[in-house]
Protein backbone atom coordinates (compact mmCIF):
# COMPACT_ATOMS: atom_id res chain seq x y z
CA UNK A 1 0.00 0.00 0.00
CA UNK A 2 1.01 3.28 -0.52
CA UNK A 3 2.42 5.44 2.27
CA UNK A 4 3.83 9.26 2.48
CA UNK A 5 7.09 7.68 4.24
CA UNK A 6 7.68 5.26 1.84
CA UNK A 7 7.44 7.28 -1.08
CA UNK A 8 9.44 10.00 0.65
CA UNK A 9 12.27 7.62 0.65
CA UNK A 10 11.85 6.44 -2.93
CA UNK A 11 11.93 10.62 -3.69
CA UNK A 12 14.92 10.90 -2.02
CA UNK A 13 16.26 8.34 -2.77
CA UNK A 14 20.25 8.23 -2.57
CA UNK A 15 22.25 6.10 -5.40
CA UNK A 16 21.20 8.52 -8.21
CA UNK A 17 24.00 8.00 -10.64
CA UNK A 18 21.86 6.11 -13.39
CA UNK A 19 18.50 7.12 -15.01
CA UNK A 20 15.02 6.06 -13.97
CA UNK A 21 12.50 4.71 -15.73
CA UNK A 22 8.94 5.63 -14.23
CA UNK A 23 5.58 4.50 -16.28
CA UNK A 24 2.35 5.06 -15.38
CA UNK A 25 -0.58 3.02 -16.87
CA UNK A 26 -4.16 3.33 -16.47
CA UNK A 27 -5.71 -0.47 -16.99
CA UNK A 28 -8.92 0.46 -15.28
CA UNK A 29 -11.52 -1.78 -16.96
CA UNK A 30 -14.58 0.68 -17.19
CA UNK A 31 -12.28 3.10 -18.63
CA UNK A 32 -10.21 1.34 -21.09
CA UNK A 33 -13.27 -0.71 -22.73
CA UNK A 34 -10.80 -2.30 -25.54
CA UNK A 35 -7.91 -3.23 -22.59
CA UNK A 36 -6.12 -0.56 -25.24
CA UNK A 37 -3.85 0.27 -22.75
CA UNK A 38 -1.18 -2.19 -24.21
CA UNK A 39 -1.95 0.20 -27.50
CA UNK A 40 -0.99 3.06 -25.45
CA UNK A 41 1.98 1.38 -23.55
CA UNK A 42 3.68 0.80 -27.11
CA UNK A 43 3.09 4.48 -28.07
CA UNK A 44 4.39 5.97 -25.54
CA UNK A 45 7.58 3.60 -25.57
CA UNK A 46 8.39 5.28 -29.21
CA UNK A 47 7.81 8.38 -28.52
CA UNK A 48 10.32 8.49 -25.97
CA UNK A 49 12.96 6.63 -27.87
CA UNK A 50 11.96 8.67 -30.48
CA UNK A 51 12.83 12.00 -28.22
CA UNK A 52 15.50 10.40 -26.16
CA UNK A 53 19.04 11.36 -26.50
CA UNK A 54 21.08 8.18 -27.37
CA UNK A 55 23.40 7.94 -24.71
CA UNK A 56 20.92 7.90 -22.32
CA UNK A 57 18.61 5.32 -24.01
CA UNK A 58 21.35 3.25 -23.90
CA UNK A 59 21.50 3.56 -20.09
CA UNK A 60 17.96 2.56 -19.48
CA UNK A 61 16.68 0.19 -22.75
CA UNK A 62 17.21 -2.12 -20.04
CA UNK A 63 14.49 -0.66 -17.66
CA UNK A 64 11.97 -0.21 -20.94
CA UNK A 65 12.11 -3.23 -21.56
CA UNK A 66 11.32 -4.99 -18.69
CA UNK A 67 8.35 -2.64 -17.77
CA UNK A 68 7.20 -2.90 -21.09
CA UNK A 69 7.38 -6.98 -20.34
CA UNK A 70 6.21 -6.40 -17.07
CA UNK A 71 2.93 -4.77 -18.65
CA UNK A 72 2.24 -7.57 -20.68
CA UNK A 73 2.89 -10.68 -18.16
CA UNK A 74 1.41 -9.24 -15.28
CA UNK A 75 -2.21 -8.38 -16.29
CA UNK A 76 -4.04 -10.76 -13.44
CA UNK A 77 -2.66 -8.25 -10.93
CA UNK A 78 -3.66 -5.55 -12.36
CA UNK A 79 -6.55 -3.19 -10.09
CA UNK A 80 -7.09 0.12 -12.43
CA UNK A 81 -3.77 2.05 -12.30
CA UNK A 82 -0.15 0.68 -12.43
CA UNK A 83 3.14 2.18 -10.79
CA UNK A 84 6.13 1.14 -12.12
CA UNK A 85 9.77 3.02 -11.24
CA UNK A 86 12.79 1.00 -12.49
CA UNK A 87 16.49 1.99 -12.68
CA UNK A 88 18.82 -1.26 -13.00
CA UNK A 89 21.77 0.94 -12.45
CA UNK A 90 20.48 1.36 -8.91
CA UNK A 91 19.01 -1.91 -9.03
CA UNK A 92 15.76 -0.42 -7.84
CA UNK A 93 12.60 -1.06 -8.70
CA UNK A 94 8.91 -0.65 -7.42
CA UNK A 95 5.74 -1.66 -8.80
CA UNK A 96 1.95 -0.79 -7.42
CA UNK A 97 -1.22 -1.60 -8.08
CA UNK A 98 -3.72 1.09 -7.73
CA UNK A 99 -7.24 1.20 -6.95
CA UNK A 100 -7.55 4.03 -8.92
CA UNK A 101 -6.79 5.19 -12.97
CA UNK A 102 -3.70 7.20 -13.21
CA UNK A 103 -2.78 9.19 -16.34
CA UNK A 104 -0.43 7.60 -18.86
CA UNK A 105 2.51 8.65 -18.51
CA UNK A 106 6.15 7.37 -19.28
CA UNK A 107 8.99 9.83 -17.99
CA UNK A 108 12.42 8.78 -18.11
CA UNK A 109 14.85 10.92 -15.86
CA UNK A 110 17.37 10.83 -12.95
CA UNK A 111 15.38 10.48 -10.06
CA UNK A 112 12.41 7.70 -9.94
CA UNK A 113 8.84 10.14 -11.07
CA UNK A 114 6.47 9.62 -7.73
CA UNK A 115 4.15 13.07 -8.00
CA UNK A 116 1.04 10.98 -9.48
CA UNK A 117 1.28 8.64 -6.37
CA UNK A 118 1.70 11.45 -3.55
CA UNK A 119 -1.40 13.19 -6.08
CA UNK A 120 -3.31 10.02 -4.69
CA UNK A 121 -2.36 9.85 -0.98
CA UNK A 122 -3.74 13.15 -1.24
CA UNK A 123 -6.75 13.08 -3.33
CA UNK A 124 -8.21 9.84 -2.10
CA UNK A 125 -9.50 9.48 2.05
CA UNK A 126 -7.10 7.54 4.08
CA UNK A 127 -8.50 6.45 7.73
CA UNK A 128 -6.88 5.23 11.14
CA UNK A 129 -8.28 2.25 12.69
CA UNK A 130 -7.69 1.95 16.41
CA UNK A 131 -8.47 -1.12 17.92
CA UNK A 132 -7.72 -0.75 22.06
CA UNK A 133 -8.60 -2.48 25.08
CA UNK A 134 -6.82 -2.31 28.89
CA UNK A 135 -3.24 -3.39 27.99
CA UNK A 136 -3.22 -3.40 24.30
CA UNK A 137 -3.71 -1.49 21.05
CA UNK A 138 -3.52 -1.94 17.26
CA UNK A 139 -3.36 0.86 14.26
CA UNK A 140 -4.18 -0.03 10.99
CA UNK A 141 -4.54 2.34 7.84
CA UNK A 142 -7.21 1.67 5.15
CA UNK A 143 -6.92 3.49 1.64
CA UNK A 144 -9.12 2.17 -1.29
CA UNK A 145 -10.65 -0.56 0.04
CA UNK A 146 -7.03 -2.31 1.26
CA UNK A 147 -5.66 -2.17 4.74
CA UNK A 148 -2.50 -2.77 6.23
CA UNK A 149 -1.25 -2.94 10.40
CA UNK A 150 0.42 -0.25 11.15
CA UNK A 151 1.98 -0.97 14.57
CA UNK A 152 0.78 -1.89 18.63
CA UNK A 153 1.39 -0.26 21.76
CA UNK A 154 1.51 -2.95 24.68
CA UNK A 155 1.39 -1.90 28.28
CA UNK A 156 1.86 -4.76 30.10
CA UNK A 157 1.29 -4.72 33.75
CA UNK A 158 3.75 -5.73 36.59
CA UNK A 159 2.45 -9.64 36.95
CA UNK A 160 1.43 -10.02 40.52
CA UNK A 161 1.54 -7.30 41.91
CA UNK A 162 -2.55 -6.56 42.06
CA UNK A 163 -3.72 -9.91 42.04
CA UNK A 164 -6.79 -10.06 44.38
CA UNK A 165 -5.91 -10.98 47.69
CA UNK A 166 -2.38 -11.66 46.46
CA UNK A 167 0.64 -11.50 49.01
CA UNK A 168 0.61 -7.65 48.41
CA UNK A 169 -3.15 -7.95 50.10
CA UNK A 170 -4.20 -4.75 48.28
CA UNK A 171 -7.31 -2.92 49.57
CA UNK A 172 -10.69 -3.00 47.09
CA UNK A 173 -9.77 0.71 46.59
CA UNK A 174 -5.85 0.36 46.31
CA UNK A 175 -6.07 -2.04 43.64
CA UNK A 176 -8.84 0.22 41.49
CA UNK A 177 -6.46 2.80 42.11
CA UNK A 178 -3.63 0.89 40.46
CA UNK A 179 -5.59 -0.61 37.57
CA UNK A 180 -6.85 2.83 36.96
CA UNK A 181 -3.57 3.98 36.94
CA UNK A 182 -2.05 1.73 34.40
CA UNK A 183 -4.86 1.80 32.12
CA UNK A 184 -4.42 5.35 32.26
CA UNK A 185 -0.88 4.79 31.44
CA UNK A 186 -1.67 2.52 28.76
CA UNK A 187 -4.40 4.84 26.84
CA UNK A 188 -1.61 7.80 26.87
CA UNK A 189 1.03 5.91 25.28
CA UNK A 190 -1.58 4.39 22.58
CA UNK A 191 -2.70 8.26 22.16
CA UNK A 192 0.72 9.62 21.39
CA UNK A 193 1.23 6.64 18.86
CA UNK A 194 -2.04 7.65 17.66
CA UNK A 195 -0.98 11.12 17.20
CA UNK A 196 2.56 10.39 15.47
CA UNK A 197 1.06 8.41 13.41
CA UNK A 198 -1.49 10.72 11.48
CA UNK A 199 0.91 13.86 11.69
CA UNK A 200 3.24 11.78 9.70
CA UNK A 201 1.09 10.02 7.46
CA UNK A 202 -1.68 12.86 7.39
CA UNK A 203 -4.90 11.20 8.02
CA UNK A 204 -7.88 12.50 8.52
CA UNK A 205 -9.87 10.40 9.23
CA UNK A 206 -10.20 7.72 12.08
CA UNK A 207 -12.49 5.13 13.20
CA UNK A 208 -12.29 3.47 17.27
CA UNK A 209 -12.67 -0.10 17.78
CA UNK A 210 -12.86 -2.40 20.64
CA UNK A 211 -15.32 -3.19 23.93
CA UNK A 212 -17.86 -0.53 24.53
CA UNK A 213 -15.82 0.33 27.47
CA UNK A 214 -12.41 0.34 25.94
CA UNK A 215 -13.96 2.69 23.32
CA UNK A 216 -15.72 5.28 25.24
CA UNK A 217 -12.11 5.46 27.72
CA UNK A 218 -10.22 5.96 24.51
CA UNK A 219 -12.78 8.74 23.29
CA UNK A 220 -13.17 10.56 26.65
CA UNK A 221 -8.92 10.80 26.86
CA UNK A 222 -8.68 12.31 22.98
CA UNK A 223 -7.91 15.89 22.46
CA UNK A 224 -10.87 17.61 20.76
CA UNK A 225 -8.67 18.16 17.50
CA UNK A 226 -8.42 14.02 17.46
CA UNK A 227 -11.91 13.73 17.84
CA UNK A 228 -13.57 15.67 15.50
CA UNK A 229 -11.67 13.05 13.10
CA UNK A 230 -13.55 10.35 14.78
CA UNK A 231 -15.98 9.40 12.09
CA UNK A 232 -17.44 5.80 14.16
CA UNK A 233 -17.02 3.23 16.34
CA UNK A 234 -17.09 -0.32 15.93
CA UNK A 235 -17.36 -3.22 18.13
CA UNK A 236 -13.86 -5.76 17.40
CA UNK A 237 -12.28 -8.39 18.92
CA UNK A 238 -8.49 -7.32 19.86
CA UNK A 239 -6.71 -9.80 17.82
CA UNK A 240 -9.02 -9.89 14.60
CA UNK A 241 -7.22 -10.55 11.20
CA UNK A 242 -6.59 -7.20 9.24
CA UNK A 243 -9.31 -8.78 6.61
CA UNK A 244 -11.66 -9.20 9.26
CA UNK A 245 -11.48 -5.34 10.87
CA UNK A 246 -11.59 -4.01 7.24
CA UNK A 247 -15.08 -6.01 7.10
CA UNK A 248 -16.18 -4.40 10.50
CA UNK A 249 -15.15 -1.08 9.62
CA UNK A 250 -16.30 -0.83 6.11
CA UNK A 251 -19.72 0.30 6.90
CA UNK A 252 -18.39 3.07 8.69
CA UNK A 253 -16.14 4.18 5.82
CA UNK A 254 -18.79 3.37 3.40
CA UNK A 255 -21.42 5.80 5.03
CA UNK A 256 -19.00 8.25 5.53
CA UNK A 257 -17.84 8.37 1.86
CA UNK A 258 -21.89 8.31 0.75
CA UNK A 259 -22.08 11.18 2.91
CA UNK A 260 -19.68 13.06 0.70
CA UNK A 261 -20.62 11.72 -2.50
CA UNK A 262 -24.08 13.39 -1.70
CA UNK A 263 -22.37 16.54 -0.99
CA UNK A 264 -20.25 16.38 -3.64
CA UNK A 265 -23.19 15.92 -6.52
CA UNK A 266 -25.25 19.18 -4.62
CA UNK A 267 -22.37 21.50 -5.23
CA UNK A 268 -22.07 20.27 -8.53
CA UNK A 269 -24.84 21.22 -9.30
CA UNK A 270 -25.36 24.05 -7.49
CA UNK A 271 -21.76 25.76 -9.43
CA UNK A 272 -22.62 24.37 -12.58
CA UNK A 273 -26.74 26.35 -12.10
CA UNK A 274 -24.43 29.31 -11.43
CA UNK A 275 -22.72 28.93 -14.60
CA UNK A 276 -19.63 28.96 -12.23
CA UNK A 277 -16.67 26.56 -13.02
CA UNK A 278 -18.77 23.23 -13.57
CA UNK A 279 -20.97 21.81 -16.04
CA UNK A 280 -23.69 19.09 -15.82
CA UNK A 281 -25.11 17.32 -19.08
CA UNK A 282 -23.38 14.99 -21.47
CA UNK A 283 -22.56 17.44 -24.27
CA UNK A 284 -21.55 20.47 -21.85
CA UNK A 285 -19.08 17.70 -19.98
CA UNK A 286 -17.59 16.39 -23.84
CA UNK A 287 -17.02 19.91 -24.41
CA UNK A 288 -15.43 20.76 -21.84
CA UNK A 289 -13.17 17.84 -22.16
CA UNK A 290 -12.60 18.84 -25.87
CA UNK A 291 -11.30 22.43 -24.24
CA UNK A 292 -9.34 20.32 -21.48
CA UNK A 293 -10.75 22.25 -19.06
CA UNK A 294 -12.02 19.35 -16.59
CA UNK A 295 -10.76 19.02 -13.03
CA UNK A 296 -13.30 16.25 -11.79
CA UNK A 297 -15.59 14.09 -13.79
CA UNK A 298 -18.23 12.58 -11.68
CA UNK A 299 -20.08 10.16 -13.87
CA UNK A 300 -23.18 7.69 -12.56
CA UNK A 301 -21.97 4.03 -12.73
CA UNK A 302 -23.35 2.08 -15.12
CA UNK A 303 -24.59 5.15 -17.70
CA UNK A 304 -24.49 3.67 -21.08
CA UNK A 305 -24.60 6.03 -24.21
CA UNK A 306 -23.79 5.80 -27.83
CA UNK A 307 -22.32 8.33 -29.98
CA UNK A 308 -19.05 9.46 -31.90
CA UNK A 309 -15.91 10.40 -32.43
CA UNK A 310 -13.23 12.07 -34.26
CA UNK A 311 -10.63 9.45 -34.65
CA UNK A 312 -8.21 12.48 -35.62
CA UNK A 313 -8.52 14.82 -32.23
CA UNK A 314 -10.02 12.35 -29.95
CA UNK A 315 -13.29 14.66 -30.53
CA UNK A 316 -15.79 13.22 -28.70
CA UNK A 317 -20.15 14.14 -28.91
CA UNK A 318 -23.63 12.81 -28.68
CA UNK A 319 -24.41 14.47 -32.10
CA UNK A 320 -24.77 12.70 -34.90
CA UNK A 321 -22.19 15.05 -37.37
CA UNK A 322 -20.24 13.70 -40.09
CA UNK A 323 -17.29 15.74 -40.10
CA UNK A 324 -15.15 16.94 -36.58
CA UNK A 325 -15.88 21.04 -35.90
CA UNK A 326 -12.46 20.66 -34.34
CA UNK A 327 -10.07 19.79 -37.36
CA UNK A 328 -12.79 18.19 -39.97
CA UNK A 329 -12.15 14.64 -39.23
CA UNK A 330 -14.43 12.00 -40.16
CA UNK A 331 -16.28 11.13 -37.23
CA UNK A 332 -17.02 7.04 -36.36
CA UNK A 333 -19.73 5.43 -34.46
CA UNK A 334 -19.02 4.17 -30.85
CA UNK A 335 -20.78 2.23 -28.06
CA UNK A 336 -19.21 3.66 -24.86
CA UNK A 337 -18.97 7.11 -25.01
CA UNK A 338 -18.93 7.92 -21.26
CA UNK A 339 -16.09 4.97 -20.69
CA UNK A 340 -14.47 7.05 -24.02
CA UNK A 341 -15.07 10.04 -21.95
CA UNK A 342 -13.51 9.21 -18.28
CA UNK A 343 -10.79 7.58 -20.16
CA UNK A 344 -9.64 10.78 -21.90
CA UNK A 345 -10.60 12.57 -18.31
CA UNK A 346 -7.93 10.48 -16.76
CA UNK A 347 -5.76 11.17 -19.72
CA UNK A 348 -5.57 14.92 -18.73
CA UNK A 349 -4.65 14.19 -15.44
CA UNK A 350 -8.54 15.18 -14.11
CA UNK A 351 -10.06 12.54 -11.43
CA UNK A 352 -12.90 10.89 -12.18
CA UNK A 353 -15.63 9.95 -9.46
CA UNK A 354 -17.56 7.08 -10.72
CA UNK A 355 -21.12 7.24 -7.69
CA UNK A 356 -24.01 4.84 -7.44
CA UNK A 357 -27.82 5.57 -7.11
CA UNK A 358 -27.48 9.48 -7.04
CA UNK A 359 -30.94 10.18 -7.89
CA UNK A 360 -29.94 13.68 -8.09
CA UNK A 361 -27.36 13.34 -10.49
CA UNK A 362 -29.49 10.93 -12.76
CA UNK A 363 -31.67 13.48 -12.68
CA UNK A 364 -29.02 16.24 -14.48
CA UNK A 365 -27.96 13.48 -17.16
CA UNK A 366 -26.07 11.05 -14.78
CA UNK A 367 -22.60 12.91 -15.76
CA UNK A 368 -20.98 16.35 -14.55
CA UNK A 369 -17.30 18.05 -13.99
CA UNK A 370 -15.88 20.67 -12.33
CA UNK A 371 -13.72 22.95 -14.16
CA UNK A 372 -10.10 24.09 -13.56
CA UNK A 373 -11.13 27.37 -15.14
ZN1 LIG B 1 -11.32 16.08 -34.75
Amino acid sequence: MLSRSELKEVASIERRDGYFVSLYLNVDPMFNKKGDYIVHLKNMMKNTIDILDKNVYKKVKVDLEKVDNYILTNKRSFKKGVALLSSSKNSFWKEYHLGVPVKNELIVDKSPYVKPLMDILDNYQRYAVLLVDKEFARIFLIHLREIIEYGEVYTPDIPGKHKRGGWFALSQSHYERHINYHIGMHLKEVIEKLDSFLSGEYIGRIIIGGSDEAVSMVRGMLHKKILDKVIGTVKIEMFANSSEVLSKVEPVVLKYEKKKEDETIEKLITTAMKNKDAVIGLEDVLNSLQEKRVMKLIVAKDLKVPGFICPACGFLTTQNVSTCPYCKGKMDMVDYLISLAGEKAINQGALVEVVEDNRKLLEVGGIGAFLRF
